[in-house]
């Protein structure tokens, strides 16, 4: 259930159809990180309890949603994407509020979820199997896809609608039943999503949420032995101690987790247009995008053009209120990360990095969790500021003798999600995509994924069949060989 009071919205559980509070009763308030003395949302603070009983509930269900004809599953999310669609602008507010990116951000996550969601509703119909010839006579043999049964989606707080979506929407489209645990800090949303499901008449139990602290709720989930698979995006560290759970039980995994994306110029006489489009794929979401470049290594003869841009750039952001129209740049998502983002600035500084502009908090009036957009240049390849995730504003530069050189560098990552090059030299573009350690690879181009298109990564980025598009389908079935003798 979701209730409105002083746009204060107090949110339940909902399990096998019914909107219902943590079984000890006990909430937690979400505040506004744009104005913390705002409280966006009221949410249960769940048990382990709580979550056995979401994921009984989805168990039952699947005995009948798995007989669903695929084609009337994937009329369900048409559906979710009209509804999603009819309350595009109240979805995106909330969005803003409760996870703080600016509202033109917000729409066009908005809108990039309805795109998925329908293209996944089609991917319903392609759920295709195979005819295979026998060494004998009399024989057949055919493969068909089957749903796994219940599965465990957890998602995080930088985009808290298209990321459950990509785990939901091809796990129902499959025949799967779903128990989904949005990241405790976007609570609201999550259960905004779970609401729009319900409106669609989407059978009990087929779709449940569950909030709660990842650490009891996330580790019950992980470790029930009714969840068939586990999908799950955040950071490398949750993901890995998942990965290690889930396999003592041998169950599959589809993980999605941090990067440290680099972007390369080199032979790209327009400097200051791939600077353009740098530093919107850095600072996009205040930079707490999975895909966020964080590095970027060029040609030391480019230096002091790259820099005067990245400066001009970078001190456009009118940082602010998202809800607010100039808003560029809207506040972190919380005070941990605020406190994260400003260790990395002490880092950079301890570590002999030059401060190129940014590298301070932004007070504003009425308190929220800003952070200026922040540049270093001189890092040195090995340091914590060119190697960890910090997730925040941050942007490093570093110097390259070659163009090879560049690569190493950018491939002395743990991480090996995205990763971009500017330049105008054929031979470059090839070596780049032969040698690159990353799963989407963008030439003459920021980060930018598409809908229909597979997302995923390399390395401690990503573990499991990618999401969306035509590999989604890969974890969220299973293969059963047919020999059918006449
Ligand atoms: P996080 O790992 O802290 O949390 C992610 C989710 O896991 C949350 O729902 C959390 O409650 C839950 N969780 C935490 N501990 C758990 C446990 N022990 N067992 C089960 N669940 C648990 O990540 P975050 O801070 O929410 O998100 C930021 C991270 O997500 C960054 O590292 C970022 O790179 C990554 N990310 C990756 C992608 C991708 O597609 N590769 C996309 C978005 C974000």
């Amino acid at each position: 259930m979701v209730t409105v009071k002083n746009k204060t919205i107090t949110v339940q559980n909902y399990i096998g159809g019914n909107w219902v509070p943590s079984s000890k009763n006990q909430t937690y308030n979400r505040e506004n990180p744009a104005n913390i003395e705002e409280t966006v949302s009221i949410c249960p603070s769940s048990t382990t309890d709580d979550a056995n009983h979401a994921i009984e509930a989805a168990h039952e269900a699947f005995k009948t949603w798995s007989q669903v004809p695929a084609i009337s599953r994937a009329k369900y999310l048409y559906k979710f994407a009209d509804l999603l669609e009819s309350h595009k602008d109240e979805v995106a507010e909330l969005l803003t509020r409760e996870q703080g990116k600016p509202l033109s951000e917000s729409l066009g996550e908005v809108n990039k979820t309805i795109g998925e969601v329908r293209y996944t509703a089609g991917e319903a119909s392609r759920l295709s199997g195979e005819t295979l010839p026998s060494e004998r006579e009399n024989v057949q043999i055919r493969t068909v896809r089957v749903p796994k049964g219940v599965i465990a989606a957890i998602s995080p707080w930088n985009f808290p609608l298209v990321t459950p979506l990509r785990k939901i929407a091809p796990a129902l489209s499959a025949g799967n039943t779903v128990v989904f645990k949005p990241a405790s800090i976007t609570g609201a949303m999550g259960a905004k999503i779970t609401e729009l499901f319900e409106k669609t008449g989407l059978p009990p139990g087929v779709l449940n949420l569950i909030i709660g602290s990842g650490r009891s709720v996330g580790n019950q989930i992980v470790n029930h032995p009714k969840v068939r698979g586990i999908t799950f995006t955040g950071s490398t560290e949750v993901g890995s101690s998942i990965y290690q759970l889930a396999s003592k039980r041998l169950v599959e995994v589809q993980l999605e987790m941090g990067g440290k994306n680099a972007a390369i110029i080199y032979d790209y006489p327009d400097v200051e247009g791939a600077v353009t489009q740098i530093v919107g794929a850095a600072f996009a979401a205040a930079g707490q995008r999975c895909t966020s470049i964080s590095r970027i290594i060029i040609n030391e003869r480019d230096a002091d053009r790259v820099y005067a841009a990245l400066k001009e750039k970078a001190e456009e952001y009118v940082i602010g209120d998202g809800l607010e129209s100039n808003t560029t740049m809207g506040p972190l998502v919380s005070k941990d990360q605020l406190i994260t983002t400003q260790k990395y600035v002490e880092i950079g500084h301890e570590e002999g990095a030059t401060l190129l502009t940014g590298g301070e908090i932004k007070i504003q009036e009425k308190d929220g969790y800003y952070f200026r957009p922040t540049i270093f240049t001189n890092v040195k390849s090995n340091s914590r500021l060119a190697k960890e995730e910090i997730f925040g504003p941050v942007l490093s530069i570093m110097t390259a003798d070659s163009f090879t050189e560049a690569i190493e560098i950018m491939n002395d990552s743990e991480y090996g999600l995205a990763a971009s090059c500017f330049t105008k030299n054929k031979d470059y573009a090839d070596q780049f995509v032969a040698q690159a350690e990353a799963g989407m690879i963008h030439i003459n181009n920021g980060t930018i994924s598409e809908s229909h298109v597979p997302f995923g990564g390399m390395k401690a980025s990503a573990v499991g069949p990618y999401s969306i598009g035509s590999t989604a389908k890969d974890f969220f079935t299973d293969l059963k060989v047919i020999y059918n003798a006449n």
